[in-house]
């Protein structure tokens, strides 16, 4: 048996009353597309902010290829390969597509320097390369706030891939993208993270999504993993579909 690239070992989180993560464990394999659904007030987004070290549990340990990384800044998670795409993705307006990359590209190398990392060739080069890979070079040259929600998104993978991460969150991937965008959207998503060995744990409400583009499904409820399995076993779970799946 292969070592899980992450693991989550018996992990409490408490706010106030509510117990977000309850002796939860959770493995990811290297490799796998692993989707996390579940009630809201699961503690799904909990899980998240756990990984990337926002949060820090009461007990329980995390562990990112055997490293245990429980108590390390969410600045140094990042450099050790886990990286996160937000639910809404932050972009810089007033700059172009290009110019937003350039500057992840930057900071990923220590490079802070206002906009100076703009004027520089390397930079360019990389950013360019990123936004090829998620299929946005047309729309290089384009001012970041103009673009489609769907178009955004992919612009945010594009950020989180330059800071070369072997591990990627997503926080519901096609929240706020129209229905024919969905797909599109979530085909590009999986062929660039498969064809850059990147493994991912996305959170997603939409089960069709789920079906189609999920490995493996965690269900969340009551802060821990209630069920978890590949899609066409989960989902034909009782349990599941009851509490989960609402039918
Ligand atoms: P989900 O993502 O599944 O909707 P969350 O992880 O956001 O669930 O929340 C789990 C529970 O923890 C909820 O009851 C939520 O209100 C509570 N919670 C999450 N974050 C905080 C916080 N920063 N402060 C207080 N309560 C929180």
């Amino acid at each position: 048996m292969t070592a899980p690239l992450l693991s989550v070992e018996k992990v409490n989180v408490a706010f106030g009353g509510v117990q977000a993560a309850n002796e939860a464990e959770l493995d990811v394999m290297s490799g796998e597309f692993l989707a996390i659904i579940g009630p809201n007030g699961s503690g799904k987004t909990t899980l998240i902010n756990l990984c990337t070290g926002y949060v820090k549990p009461k007990s329980g340990t995390i562990r990112l290829d055997g490293r245990d990384i429980t108590r390390k800044k969410p600045r140094e998670i990042t450099k050790l390969g886990i990286a996160r795409a937000f639910q809404i993705p932050q972009l810089f307006g007033e700059h172009t597509v290009v110019e937003n990359l350039m500057l992840a590209v930057a900071a990923h190398q220590g490079f802070w320097d206002g906009w100076r990392p703009l004027n520089r060739p390397d930079f360019r080069a990389e950013a360019m390369r990123l936004l090829d890979m998620v299929g946005l070079a047309d729309v290089a040259e384009a001012n970041a706030a103009t673009l489609p929600e769907g178009q955004r998104k992919l612009t945010d993978i594009a950020l989180a891939l330059a800071l070369k991460p072997r591990l990627l969150l997503l926080d519901e991937p096609t929240a706020g993208v129209s229905g024919d965008e969905k797909f599109p959207l979530m085909d590009r998503l999986t062929a660039v993270l498969r064809e850059q060995k990147v493994t991912a744990v996305f959170v997603e409400h939409d089960m069709d999504l789920v079906r189609r583009y999920a490995d493996r499904v965690a269900v969340w409820n009551q802060g821990r993993v209630a069920a978890s399995g590949p899609p066409e076993t989960v989902f034909n779970d009782p349990m599941v579909l009851r509490d989960v799946v609402g039918v």
